[in-house]
């Protein structure tokens, strides 16, 4: 293998970097580092341990700019959306700022004394993360993990290893002991796999594939390592037809077309009442048309390319010969990983286009009957990670939010994921929960203690 990872800028196939390609052996070092870092780290005081996430928060404000254009030249993503994303990182760094003094326990009584619980860090904790929100997801996973009072090593993917390997250096710069972050960017069947497999990590926090989560939850149970799993999705649209359609066409494109359709939460499959699907489709005609896909450091970009050519080859092979193209955008020519975002109408719901996560800007559009039968639709898949539900009727809005079995749904919105709230998978898209409150639990264990008085 050669010692060193040849980056690729999406939007023109050109080489970003060439940086050095870490091994096994580096993981084991990075383990080390972090492993002599945890006593110092883990005893800070919650006060202390707080203030350096802060100032860990403000330096990477500072280099806000930086990261959002390193972010959209490496992962190919429109500068608009970098800069978001970079915002909800140091959001995520301000919110478990705050945990270090909330980590509370209980007090639960007992007889002859007192019990009480406490929330104590694992200790050194193995972070692997997918190319598509690079930063993004690492950020979900770091704040609570060193919040609680636990040391990382972050494996960032081979694809997009460059904001990781700079925040690396931000955080000891914000003031963060060298051995609390270590970054190693290697291939997943090496550094990913030494991780799972290190005797002296003690859990798994990892976003990506479901196939490669499996592997994961195999590799870590030889250790009972801590694992949480944020995997595929096939996320469901569910728009009634007494819903405003408007509102629900005109946001459908972004719901699965943004980061060029790579996305877990992305609602691939839109479930249309039948009586409205030729209205609607003439609504998403307008939208899917006018989406402008182009470079991704040009202020009026909404859809940059694909991550590889893998990845485009793979996604190209949903829209082959016999595939229902109803609606086809635009996409420049020449050098770069370029995809015309495409909608497929009627697709009948056992296609491999309306059953298998595409992962590119491709959407399946799916007619129903009747309450029962979205329903129905909805949750005849394996993933069950988020999804949407269109209409004016408040109650079966909360009705079919009941019964879709998947983490994360929003009414009348396509939004998915706030800082504050928890994120995560039912079914084969995961376990566990990421952000919002919740994330600290899959960073803490909790330790009872009875006191005899
Ligand atoms: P993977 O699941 O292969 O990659 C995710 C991360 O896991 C990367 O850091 C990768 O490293 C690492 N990894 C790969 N193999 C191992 C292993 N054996 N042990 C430990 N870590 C490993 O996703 P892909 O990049 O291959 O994407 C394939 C498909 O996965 C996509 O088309 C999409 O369907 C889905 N996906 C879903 C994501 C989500 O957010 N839920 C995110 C990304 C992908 P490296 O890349 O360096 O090899």
């Amino acid at each position: 293998m050669p010692d060193t990872l040849t980056v690729i800028e999406p939007a023109t196939e050109a080489v970003l970097e060439e940086i050095p390609r870490a091994g096994a052996d580096d993981v084991d070092a990075a383990v080390a580092r972090a492993k002599a870092a945890f006593p110092a780290w883990r005893a800070l005081a919650p006060s202390a341990r707080a203030e350096v996430l802060h100032r860990l928060a403000s330096r990477l404000e500072e280099a806000h700019e930086e990261l959002s254009v390193l972010e959209a030249r490496n992962a190919g993503k429109p500068i608009g959306d970098a800069r978001g994303e970079m915002g909800m990182v140091i959001a995520t760094f301000r919110y478990y700022a705050a945990a270090p003094e909330r980590l509370l326990g209980d007090t639960i009584p007992v007889a002859g004394g007192q019990a009480f619980t406490v929330r104590e860090p694992l200790g050194v904790v193995g972070l692997i993360t997918p190319w598509n929100f690079p930063l993004t997801i690492a950020a979900w996973k770091l704040g609570p993990a060193l919040a609680a009072g636990n040391t990382v090593v972050l494996k960032p993917a081979e694809l997009t290893p460059l904001t990781a390997l700079r925040f690396e250096q931000l955080a000891l710069e914000a003031g963060l002991a060298e051995g609390v972050v270590n970054v190693v960017a290697g291939p997943g069947s090496t550094c990913g796999r030494r991780l799972v497999e290190h005797p002296d990590v003690a859990k798994i926090a990892f976003t990506g594939s479901t196939e490669v989560g499996r592997m994961i939850a195999a590799g870590a149970a030889q250790t009972i390592k801590r694992v949480t799993l944020e995997l595929g999705g096939k996320s469901p649209n569910v728009i009634f037809a007494d819903a405003d359609l408007e509102a629900a066409a005109a946001s459908a494109p972004a719901a699965v077309f943004g980061n060029a359709g790579q996305d877990c939460c992305a609602r691939s499959r839109i479930f249309v009442q039948r009586p409205v699907v030729d209205e609607f489709m003439s609504l998403l005609d307008t939208a899917v048309r006018s989406i402008h896909v182009g470079d991704p450091l040009d202020e009026k970009t909404e859809m940059g390319p694909l991550i590889s050519a893998n990845q485009r080859e793979t996604v190209g092979s949903f829209v082959n010969g016999e595939a229902p193209v109803a609606i086809r955008g635009q996409a420049p020519e020449g050098p770069g990983f370029w995809f015309a975002p495409t909608v497929l109408c009627p697709v009948d719901p056992g296609a491999r286009a309306a059953r298998e996560e595409i992962f590119g800007p491709v959407a399946c559009v799916i007619p129903f009957e009747d309450e029962e039968d979205a329903v129905r639709l909805a949750n005849d898949t394996i993933y069950g990670l988020s999804g949407s539900i269109w209409t004016r009727d408040g109650g079966r809005a909360l009705r079919v939010a009941r019964a879709i079995e998947a983490g994360v749904l929003s009414i009348n919105s396509n939004t998915s994921v706030r800082v504050s709230t928890p994120f995560g998978g039912f079914k084969q898209s995961g376990y566990g929960r990421e952000l919002g409150p919740h994330a600290l639990d899959a960073y803490t264990e909790v330790k009872s203690i009875y006191y005899a008085v």
